[in-house]
């Protein structure tokens, strides 16, 4: 039923909860999200169950209550969509039924997502065998095109129920022919031809079971419709068949991580010459150090290897300021500097931290204040 009548037998103040006398909106339950769609042409946010009642939740109030011509409402369910949680759902019931059938596998709850649907299976490891056969059958049960039907039993009299329902009364069966009977309120399709094709998609292990993510119908349809277009374009890309893109991706990343590694290499050596080049550029004070004051966007591996490059030499004193604060001492052994004990005597003066060995030294100072302290202990 995809549009009905019916009378609004009740409704909160502000006209957006809304009760009938009769629905076809499914609201949230057994896993299945709530129908969405439209009632008085309002737009259906929400479908809640109450229990006793069927709370339809609006976009915008319905008109003035006294007014008789709005007590009688048009429903519109969102077709498309309902008919997908009616495909997912039944394959679920389908599929619940093969897993348990074929390997004693118990489905233990099922999950309707937006993009995949999920059951969870009581057993922690599913072979990649077991899914192939379960997913052939499923599929070669879709192509017999077996009925889908609902009865109502009693729950005293209800037989070979899939699992036993802890139900009184009445109990609304959902039986795919020579397959699976099994007890359930939600919405289901008419024969298992609709279902056309069941995959699945893959498994994960969770809580010491085997959470199995499948999909049926026009979902399927459309997601192996997307994967294929991402194939074709790697395809494309690469320009090989498409059985040889794992392998291609693999030696990608492979040479990948060789060619970052070689880049870090030659970007080190780069640096040294840079610090050596800079030390024979430099002028020697009338102390006879020569001295180095770099401002570098931060204090990385390069700009270490520079600043220690520049003080390999003889009588020499590199000091690196980062764009965060950070610095860098660099002093050879007979510049007469302790690049350690320089930084953490100016920390310890004027606020900052860091410290190091006499050769080089590492840090962060409070101010502009203290940095200058610091270039006029080195001697800049
Ligand atoms: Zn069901």
């Amino acid at each position: 039923l995809r549009t009905f009548d019916a009378e609004i037998v009740d409704k909160t103040c502000s006209g957006q909860r809304v009760y009938l006398d009769r629905t076809a909106f499914y609201p949230t339950s057994g896993g299945q999200p709530n129908d969405l769609g439209t009632l008085a042409g309002r737009s259906v946010v929400d479908v809640e169950d109450e229990g006793e009642r069927i709370a339809h939740v609006l976009a915008e109030p319905v008109g003035e209550t006294k007014t008789l011509s709005l007590t009688r409402v048009r429903g519109e369910i969102d077709w498309p969509r309902r008919y997908d949680h009616m495909q997912q759902h039944t394959g679920q019931h389908l599929l619940s039924a093969i897993f348990a059938d074929l390997f004693g596998f118990e489905t233990v709850s099922f999950h309707l997502g937006k993009e995949v649907s999920t059951i969870e299976l009581a057993i922690p490891d599913v072979t990649a065998e077991q899914i192939a056969r379960a997913e052939d059958t499923a599929n070669e049960i879709i192509r017999s095109a077996r009925p889908v039907s609902i009865h109502f039993e009693d729950a005293g009299l209800a037989k070979s129920l899939r699992k036993a329902s802890a139900r009184q009364g009445t109990l609304r069966i959902i039986e795919i022919d020579g397959t699976d009977r099994s007890a359930c309120g939600g919405t289901h399709v008419r024969s298992t031809a609709e279902l056309a094709p069941l995959q699945v998609r893959g498994t994960e292990r969770i809580r010491g079971n085997t959470r199995v993510e499948f999909l049926c119908g026009i979902r399927a349809v459309e997601r192996a419709r997307f994967d294929y277009r991402i194939l074709a374009d790697l395809v494309r890309q690469a320009s090989l068949p498409v059985s040889e893109i794992p392998g291609h991706v693999g030696s990608l990343r492979e040479r990948l991580a060789e060619a970052e590694k070689r880049a870090r290499t030659l970007a080190l050596e780069l640096a040294r010459r840079e610090g050596a080049q800079l030390y024979a550029g430099a002028a020697a004070s009338n102390d006879g150090i020569r001295r180095l004051r770099l401002q570098v966007s931060r204090i990385d591996e390069e700009a270490r290897a520079r600043a220690q490059a520049f003080a390999a030499q003889p009588k020499a004193v590199a000091l690196l300021l980062a764009e965060d604060g950070s610095l860098l001492i660099a002093c050879s052994p007979d510049s007469g500097a302790h690049a350690g004990n320089c930084l953490k005597e100016v920390a310890a003066a004027a606020g900052g931290k860091g410290g190091g060995s006499a050769a080089l030294a590492q840090g962060r100072l409070a101010n502009q204040a203290a940095i200058a302290m610091l270039s006029g202990k080195l001697g800049f």
